[in-house]
């Protein structure tokens, strides 16, 4: 009786702790270190489950400007105390992190409890069972039907931190709560588009669930039809969990298991979706290849005409091949292992890096090196493999990629709408928003002639992803012959992509780095360009007087130090905006946009 009042006194103020943690975070720290030392033994935390969870998902999103604090402190603080000048420097912000590292700790500690339990018989995974429950109810509350999330958005970062968690109690969970948990994940790969991270995380829970479980391998292949009847879109989850199922499954079950899954696979390689057309074929070939080494000769047979005739099509080059081998070559058909791979390390600092989470969310190794993990779960990965995969640029392509499948494709044709122009008239959208084929088909199209020579935009010198993104589509949109990038490598940057809109794809981009911007431009002279700066100069002529030369190369500045003082007297004129307000500048794409435009303009008119 004193127990339960007890109990509820200190949920009571977990809960206003907790409150006050999203904007104080070492208060929840201070309060789950204590109780953690307190409430030593696992059986305990059966009444604090909730405040176990609330730890497991900590962490508020921060403002920029919280941001910059804490990237700041950090950077000081990783010279150790030596070059710090306060020494008790700490950072509200930094937190987060340590709040579910301590909770991990006792997550695992629950686990192992839980899996002794089993072992003697003692009692059914109960804790472990609420904890579940209150993880997934967490992640149902940010779950909107057909709805989808931002990445690095609160509920992204929610759904991903409750998913490693899963992680980690299927362990100890019995066949009952992991047939719920199933069914759970069905409905979830079905109903949302997730981010690539949660997605991995669902994919890779559902593997090791069927894994462990075999009753439940004979009702998935219903379950996941049902799927597919319901969202086809979602079956590129399916397939790839019928994948790696394969690659956990015991030598004596694989034969079967693979002739049922091509099965269920074949048919997808001719749907509708691009997407999961893709991942059925390359599902497909990476079966094949099981076959062939572990010669299954009764599958050879049988399927060999199946493999073939989409190996055929497939061999007819052109994007679908360059897509399928990008996607068969990824990460996580190439390397991931479901089983090899169950570490710490994957789960909390590979697969969020992968997955194209920001950083703050990877938590490394060396947080979880003073956890007791008592064999529930290894620390780091035997293999480098992994550590040293690159994301590639695939997450970000098919998380666009589930963009296009959910278009709406239907609406009201008396309402007044945005005229939406067609550049050219393209048969297949998917085709040509994905890849570069299209890119010279769009162009032999040609929508405008462009006048070879023409003019070259120079945007080497700036640094910001969202202007390089919006100059990109400037350029694109009003048809510059060539625009200069200071890394090619930027094009790959989601923030460049979303203001780009795949303008990238569509027009001629090159890269001239910074250091050799000075002799890039002297053998444009040579070439018969004429230089032109924007820049603010004591000598700069008015926009408005100036006449652009038909070759033209314009140069633009560095957002906060302009064109430097090296490159000007390159330039054969520097030209400026006039502006009236209290600004000294304009910004760089602005500014940009308003040269190209002139330059159009008179050309356009001669
Ligand atoms: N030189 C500026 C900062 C650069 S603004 C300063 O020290 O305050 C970034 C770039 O935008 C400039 O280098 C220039 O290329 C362009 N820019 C901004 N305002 C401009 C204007 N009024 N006319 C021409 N170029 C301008």
């Amino acid at each position: 009786m004193l127990m339960t009042k007890c109990e509820r006194h200190i949920l009571k103020y977990a809960h206003d702790l907790y409150s006050h943690g999203q904007t104080i975070g070492r208060i929840y720290q201070l309060f789950i270190s204590h109780l953690s030392n307190t409430i030593s033994s696992p059986t305990l935390w059966k009444a604090y489950y909730t405040i176990l969870v609330d730890g497991l998902v900590f962490g508020p999103l921060l403002r920029k400007d919280q941001r910059i604090y804490k990237d700041t402190c950090e950077y000081i603080l990783s010279y150790g105390a030596k070059y710090c000048l306060n020494p008790s420097l700490t950072c509200e912000f930094s937190f987060s992190t340590s709040v579910r590292v301590k909770s991990v700790a006792l997550l695992i500690n629950i686990v192992k409890m839980e899996l002794q339990n089993l072992i003697s018989k003692s009692s059914s995974p109960k804790i472990a069972g609420e904890v579940t429950n209150h993880l997934w109810q967490n992640i149902l509350k940010t779950t909107k039907e057909n709805s989808r999330y931002y990445g690095n958005s609160h509920v992204h970062r929610l759904k991903q931190r409750a998913m490693q968690s899963l992680l980690l109690l299927e362990l100890c969970l019995n066949e009952e709560q992991c047939q719920h948990l199933m069914n759970l994940l069905c409905d979830s790969l079905q109903i949302e588009s997730h981010q690539p991270s949660v997605k991995y995380f669902q994919e890779w829970l559902l593997v090791r669930i069927l894994a462990h479980h075999p009753k439940l391998r004979q009702t998935m292949w219903d379950e996941f039809q049902k799927a597919g009847v319901k969202r086809p879109g979602c079956m590129s989850s399916f397939i790839s969990v019928i994948f790696h199922l394969s690659r956990a499954l015991p030598h004596e079950e694989l034969e079967k298991f693979i002739g049922k899954g091509i099965e269920f696979i074949h048919p997808w390689c001719m749907a509708q979706q691009f997407i999961v057309r893709l991942f059925a074929q390359v599902v497909l070939q990476k079966l094949w290849e099981t076959i062939l080494t572990k010669n299954f000769e009764k599958l050879l047979s049988r399927f060999k005409v199946v493999f073939d005739s989409v190996n055929s099509s497939l061999n007819q080059g052109g994007n679908t091949q360059r897509n399928l081998l990008k996607l068969k070559e990824s990460f996580y058909f190439e390397i991931f292992h479901p089983m090899d791979h169950f570490s710490l390390e994957t789960i909390f600092y590979d697969i969020p890096r992968l997955g194209n989470v920001s950083n703050d969310e990877w938590i490394p190794t060396s947080e979880f090196e003073c956890l007791e993990l008592h064999s529930v779960i290894q620390l780091k990965n035997e293999s480098e493999a992994l550590r040293q995969s690159n994301a590639g640029d695939w997450a970000v392509k098919s998380a666009a990629a589930c963009k296009i499948e959910s278009m709406p494709t239907d609406g009201d044709e008396t309402l007044n709408i945005q005229k939406k122009i067609m550049p050219w008239k393209i048969d297949d959208l998917e085709e040509a928003s994905l890849f570069p084929e299209a890119v010279e088909r769009g162009k032999q199209l040609g929508r405008r002639s462009r006048k070879s020579g023409g003019l070259v935009v120079v945007a080497s010198l700036v640094d910001r992803m969202p202007n390089l993104g919006g100059l990109c589509r400037t350029c694109e949109a009003f048809g510059v012959s060539e625009f200069v990038l200071g890394s090619l490598k930027y094009t790959e940057d989601p923030q460049f992509q979303n203001l780009s809109v795949s303008a990238e794809r569509w027009i001629s981009i090159s890269e001239v780095k910074p250091y050799m911007l000075g002799s890039y431009l002297a053998s444009m002279k040579e070439k018969g360009f004429s230089l032109v700066g924007a820049e603010q100069t004591s000598g700069s002529i008015k926009l408005d007087t100036f006449q652009f030369p038909e070759k033209t190369l314009l140069v633009l500045g560095n957002e906060k130090g302009g064109i430097p003082a090296d490159i000007l007297p390159l330039m054969d004129v520097c030209v400026e905006v006039p502006q009236e307000g209290l600004i000294r500048s304009l910004n760089v794409h602005v500014t940009g946009a308003i040269f190209i435009w002139e330059y159009v303009r008179q050309n356009n008119t001669r």
